[in-house]
């Protein structure tokens, strides 16, 4: 079931869980290894992998990423489990075919491959908004299956947009070079900007999958510093909770 929504200034912005689970064993690390410098225990980390719908006062709707996609998607090798988002988007009573903006906050496997679905766009009416960085930086499967699929319905841009009526996309590299978040009023929607919650207490917290470690923490820390001076209400891909006020 989809968590629990929020409406700000008359936009309804959803939580999909599109699932839950530990990294597959093959780039599975210690916490504390793929966190350096944290004092997590040994345990295993279970992962949310939410995508978050946006559905604004006029009805339309806005998803940000599409999750880990079906059982032989590029996530296969190492997420936890297949997505379950069009599962998720039918219990919020959406048809793929109604959303018209998808936001990919990146082109990693666990954020972008539901793009895709039986070698087709799986939200065929929508625009795709990527940064020009990531679109460039794109390769492997994620170009061959995921970028070329969507190649008619792109929308490149290059920093801060407003991609749909009161939703915007800024650029947050480090993660990976064309990383973006998305904003909706007081709501951000950092997709692998903050990984774990150990990184609130202390952003300068490394993570080993970043592509930058040293980008991705210099971001993580200007953009955690102005979200939390506007008390504004942060919505990750991999917390347990979907929306944290800061
Ligand atoms: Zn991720």
């Amino acid at each position: 079931m989809p968590h629990k929504s929020i409406t700000v200034s008359g936009v309804e912005v959803t939580p999909l869980c599109d699932a839950v689970g530990p990294m597959g064993a093959a780039i599975r690390r210690p916490p504390a290894t793929m966190f350096a410098g944290s004092a997590l225990p040994d345990e295993p980390w279970v992962l949310h992998f939410h995508c978050y719908l946006i559905r604004d006062a006029a009805g339309r709707l806005t998803l940000v990423d599409t999750g880990i996609g079906a059982a032989d998607s590029p996530a296969a090798s190492w997420a936890p489990v297949p997505g379950t988002l069009t599962g998720e988007l039918a219990a919020a009573g959406v048809e793929p075919a109604e959303v018209t903006t998808v936001i990919l906050t990146h082109l990693h496997s666990d954020h972008a491959s539901g793009t895709v679905a039986d070698g087709r766009p799986a939200f065929e009416n929508a625009r795709y908004v990527l940064q020009r960085a990531e679109l460039d930086a794109a390769n492997g499967r994620m170009l061959d299956e995921v970028v070329t699929t969507i190649k008619g319905q792109l929308h490149v841009v290059e920093g801060d947009a407003e991609v749909a009526p009161g939703v915007h996309v800024h650029a947050a590299p480090g993660h990976t070079p064309g990383h973006q978040i998305a904003r909706v009023g007081e709501v951000a929607m950092t997709g692998d900007l903050i990984l774990h919650p150990v990184q609130l207490a202390d952003p300068g917290i490394r993570y080993l999958y970043d592509d930058d470690q040293e980008a991705a923490a210099r971001t993580r820390t200007e953009v955690l510093d102005r979200l939390r001076a506007e008390h504004a209400v942060l919505a990750t891909a991999h917390f347990s909770e979907p929306f944290l006020r800061l």
